[in-house]
C-alpha cells in the first residue's frame, strides 16, 4: 500500500487541490470540525491513494479543544501510517503563510505549519510544500524565499524547487510544479509504477 497525504490549515485550498489531482469532487462536510476523518481517494485495484487529512489550526466557530483533537488525530494518523506514506504534501496559503508563522513565533509558539514540516521530516517522510494561491502573491520570489527561511531551508527557493517547494494556483488548475515534485519523489522511492497517478 502506498499513499500521498495532504495536510494543511483549513481554507488553504486542500479540497480544491485534491480535486485537481484526482479529477474528483469530494463531498466533505464543509462545516469545520465535521470532517475529522481522513478523506481517501483510491484507484480501484491499485494500491495507491491520496489522503486529505482534516484542516488544522484556527477555524471560526470551532472550540480550542476540538482543534486540539483534530490535530492529535492527524498526528496519530501520520504516525500509524508512516511506513506507507510516500510523500507528505503540506499545503499553505502563499498570501498569508508568512504572517501566520511570524505571529505565532512572536507569541513564543511553534507555528502549526512549521511543526508539521519537522514532524514529517522526523518520521522520514519526504515533505513537499505546496504553496497555493500564488495568483494572489505579487512578490513571488521574495515570498518563497521568506518561506524557505521560516522552514530552515536555505534561500533562494529555486534551490528547493525540484524536491520541496512547489508554488501552485490550485483554483486555476496550475499545479504542474507540484506534479513534477511528486514525480521526483516517486522516482526516488523507486515507485515509477505510480507515476501515472500524479
Ligand atoms: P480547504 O479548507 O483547505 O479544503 O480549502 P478549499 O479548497 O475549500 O478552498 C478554500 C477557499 O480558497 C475557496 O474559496 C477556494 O476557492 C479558494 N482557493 C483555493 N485555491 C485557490 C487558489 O489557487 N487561488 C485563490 N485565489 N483561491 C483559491
Amino acid at each position: 500500500d502506498a499513499e500521498i497525504i495532504l495536510i494543511g490549515r483549513s481554507n488553504v485550498g486542500k479540497s480544491t487541490l485534491m480535486r485537481e489531482l484526482t479529477g474528483h469532487t469530494f463531498s466533505t462536510g464543509k462545516k469545520p470540525g465535521v470532517t475529522r476523518k481522513p478523506n481517501h481517494y483510491d484507484w480501484n485495484a491499485e494500491s495507491f491513494m491520496f489522503t486529505d487529512l482534516p484542516g488544522f489550526g484556527f477555524m471560526s466557530g470551532v472550540e480550542k479543544d476540538m482543534r486540539e483533537a483534530i490535530k492529535t488525530d492527524i498526528v496519530h494518523y501520520i504516525e500509524d501510517n508512516a511506513e506507507k506514506i510516500l510523500v507528505g504534501v503540506l499545503v499553505v496559503d502563499g498570501k498569508s503563510v508568512i504572517d501566520i508563522i511570524d505571529r505565532h513565533t512572536n507569541n513564543d509558539e511553534i507555528p502549526h505549519d512549521v511543526e508539521m514540516f519537522y514532524f514529517l521530516e522526523e518520521l522520514g517522510i519526504p515533505v513537499v510544500v505546496a504553496v497555493n494561491k500564488m495568483d494572489k502573491v505579487d512578490d513571488k520570489d521574495e515570498r518563497l524565499d521568506e518561506l524557505c527561511d521560516r522552514l530552515g531551508l536555505y534561500p533562494p527557493w529555486q534551490q528547493w524547487s525540484d524536491d520541496t517547494i512547489a508554488p501552485i494556483t490550485a483554483k486555476r488548475g496550475q499545479i504542474t510544479s507540484l506534479r513534477e515534485v511528486l514525480k521526483h519523489h516517486l522516482h526516488e522511492a523507486k515507485r515509477d509504477d505510480l507515476l501515472k497517478f500524479v
